[in-house]
């Protein structure tokens, strides 16, 4: 299991992964950017090899590993739960949250909601707009 990423420059890219043995991160790029007298990856993108630190990780783990027993994760501890979270702030997923991911957490460190510090202004007043509307429309119907 694994995550990859990259920068927005497109200068380099990484990825994580995890094995019931081993965390492992491969990186691969430049140093810097084009505009800072680096490289972009693109030429990389265009010809389809986009994913060679997972290529790299794989081929990696598979000697490293080569020689051990089969091993599982172990089962997932007691108490933790599974939640909807922001993908760009990591609290718990809010109502103007664009983008979420599934997120692990003990019951003692739960976040807060997503307060949608990540939006626009604009986005910010419709979304409290959109808010005031529902609390109005639940007033309303309690009445
Ligand atoms: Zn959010």
């Amino acid at each position: 299991m694994g995550k990859t990423g990259t920068t927005s420059d497109d200068f380099d890219r990484w990825f994580v992964g995890l094995t019931p043995y081993y965390v492992t991160s491969v990186w691969w790029g430049y140093d810097k950017a084009y505009g800072e007298g680096g490289h972009s990856l693109e030429r990389w993108s265009s010809s389809g090899r986009t994913n060679i630190p997972v290529n790299v990780w794989k081929y990696l783990m598979e000697q490293v590993q080569a020689d051990l027993p089969v091993k599982q994760f172990p089962d997932m501890p007691e108490g933790v739960e599974i939640k909807q979270a922001c993908a760009v702030t990591g609290d718990l997923l809010g109502p103007g949250c664009t983008s979420s991911m599934e997120s692990y957490y003990t019951p003692t460190a739960v976040p807060q909601i997503c307060s949608g510090s990540h939006l626009s202004p604009e986005e910010q007043a419709a979304l409290i707009e959109q808010q005031l509307a529902l609390e109005a429309a639940a007033a309303a119907a309690a009445a």
